[in-house]
């Protein structure tokens, strides 16, 4: 199934990216929750971190790596930031469409709230 995140990968729907290559789009979540709210995903559509298979290890890898660059290049990383991967229901998980949540640009406060 085409995810909406397939869609902005391909370009056939809008989003503010800030990232792409062959491997990966990162892009501005459309509903922030920190100064800096960054989706990066990968080009390939893999529904939860449920589906990864060894295949994926090395492009998983990138996506540390886009991370990096992106904190760097909006300024903070230096200051920190929070990665962040939902998987299923019991983890919140709307998108399904694996992705990585960069959050910062404030004190991001207890990982969890109680
Ligand atoms: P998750 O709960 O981990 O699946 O996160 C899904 C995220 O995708 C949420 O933070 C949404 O705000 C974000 N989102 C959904 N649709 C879009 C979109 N079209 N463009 C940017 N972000 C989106």
């Amino acid at each position: 199934m085409t995810t909406i995140f397939s869609k902005i990968v391909k370009g056939e729907i809008p989003a503010d990216i800030v990232y792409q290559d062959e491997t990966v789009t990162a892009f501005k979540d459309i509903n922030p929750i920190a100064p800096v709210h960054i989706l990066i995903v990968p080009n390939k559509e893999i529904a939860t971190v449920n589906d990864v298979t060894p295949d994926d290890e090395q492009m998983l890898g990138h996506l540390f790596i886009v991370a990096q660059k992106i904190a760097a290049d909006l300024g903070i990383g230096g200051s920190g930031y929070r990665l962040l991967i939902n998987c299923g229901s019991d983890g919140g998980q709307e998108v399904f469409h694996i992705h990585m949540h960069l959050l910062g640009g404030r004190k991001l406060g207890p990982m969890l709230a109680k």
